[in-house]
């Protein structure tokens, strides 16, 4: 493990106590096929799993009983052992995107907002969307936001939103969202109830990952009105608040797949160990122990690139660049070791008789959501740039 200076008594209790929960409690749950048509664990699933980590007191873990939160370099310790299985996030309440919502909500929301919309997320009670992406082929916004179609403006008391958004996960199922919209100030973020009449799921697609309850769904916004005190914050400062979410719940995808990673690699070394061929263990054959070697030191520099970033957060700093980098090298990291896994284990590794194949496709999808590699590096690039252009002006 990282060096743990500066990470409380406490908080390791926590992270203890939420790894034996997912290992003793969850991962027998990942036989149950309980799913709903696109694979995902049905809402029933979760909220029974919910059940048992209200019991276990490991329930919304990173967020104490007086609202505040970990601090990030506590909260990986923690998030990470969730991960541990891709059901664990699920049951303890620590999964995307509620807990960047519930992050955002915390930091920003009124007091009102916070007892409306954040208290029964943190309860565990109910599910969350976050309503950003718009469909492509309609240039809607996707890896660049400023290409926003969805307005708002206000009416009365009221404002209305209309416009398409796409890949909106567990918008379907979800009770609260959170929506993103132009208007003539700049973009606006609101708070809304689901379902609402006002919104039509049109389209939910089959996808590579199956562990998001509602999938991620293309939605008509049709003239929703919405309270003017369900905004968060003032209006036109929208891609503020979606700046103030960004990096943690960035840095939270890492830490979660990084846990289903360990796992990933801890079931690969099993099989190595057991399994012969020609003779021996295949981990005596140098093409396989080489392989788990290697896994050995890139989930290493993925904790200690998350560790980092994390501590960087932790001074207060937004973190844009350095969770970026982290992004891109960790979730690059975890695809090489999913990929090494599965190879290890052969035929067995393709099937669905471990959650190793899982873990593979999880993370591919996860090297594109919360922005894809080449985003990442593209905005690095421009960086670097700017500050040659200053260092030689
Ligand atoms: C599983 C999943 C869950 C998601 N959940 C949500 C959600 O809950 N809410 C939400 O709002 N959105 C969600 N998204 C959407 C996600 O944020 C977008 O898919 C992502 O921002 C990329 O946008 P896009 O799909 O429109 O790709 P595009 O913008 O069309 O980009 C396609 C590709 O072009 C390349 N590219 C783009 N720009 C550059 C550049 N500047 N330099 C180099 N290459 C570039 C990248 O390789 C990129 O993958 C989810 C997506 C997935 C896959």
């Amino acid at each position: 493990m990282v060096a743990h200076e500066g990470i409380s008594d406490r908080a390791r209790a926590i992270a203890e106590k939420v790894e034996t929960f997912v290992r003793e409690t969850v991962i027998p749950y990942e036989a149950d096929r309980r799913r709903d048509h696109h694979g995902a664990p049905t809402d029933e699933l979760v909220m029974e799993m919910r059940e048992r980590a209200r019991a276990a007191d490991v329930l919304t873990p990173h967020i104490l009983s007086d609202g505040s939160h970990l601090n990030q370099r506590e909260t990986a310790m923690v998030l990470i052992k969730s991960g541990l299985s891709p059901l664990g996030p699920l049951a303890c309440n620590t999964m995307a995107p509620d807990e960047g919502n519930m992050y955002l909500l915390g930091k920003e929301g009124s007091p009102e907002l916070k007892e409306r919309f954040l208290k029964p997320m943190v309860e565990g009670r109910v599910r969350s969307a976050f309503f950003m992406t718009e469909p492509a082929d309609e240039g809607g916004a996707g890896s660049d936001p400023s290409m926003m179609k969805t307005v708002c403006h206000p009416d009365g008391n009221h404002w209305v939103i209309n416009g398409r958004k796409t890949f909106i996960t567990g918008a379907q199922g979800a009770r609260v969202g959170i929506v993103i919209a132009k208007a003539n100030e700049g973009a606006c973020m609101f708070l809304i109830d689901l379902p609402d009449p006002a919104i039509r799921i049109d389209h939910v697609p089959n996808t590579i990952d199956s562990s998001m309850p509602g999938g991620h769904a293309t939605l008509t916004i049709d003239n929703l009105r919405v309270p003017a005190d369900q905004m968060l914050g003032e209006a036109g400062e929208g891609f503020r608040y979606a700046q103030v979410r960004l990096s943690p719940a960035r840095l939270s995808h890492c830490m979660r797949w990084l846990g289903a990673c360990i796992r990933a690699q801890e079931i690969a070394t099993d099989y190595a160990n057991r399994r012969e061929a020609f003779g021996k263990p295949l981990i005596d054959h140098e093409g396989v122990g080489f392989m788990l070697a290697e896994n050995m030191i890139d989930l290493k520099q993925a904790e200690l690139m998350v560790d980092w970033c994390a501590g960087v957060l932790d001074t207060g700093s937004l973190g844009t660049v350095e969770s970026s980098m982290a992004k891109v090298a960790v979730s690059e990291a975890l695809m090489r070791i999913a990929d090494r896994c599965v190879q290890v284990m052969g035929g067995t590794g393709v099937t669905d008789r471990t959650i190793v194949e899982q873990v593979f496709r999880e993370v591919r999808a996860f090297r594109i959501y919360d922005g894809p590699t080449e985003v990442h590096k593209w905005s690095l690039a421009k960086k670097i740039k700017r500050e040659w252009k200053a260092g030689h002006a």
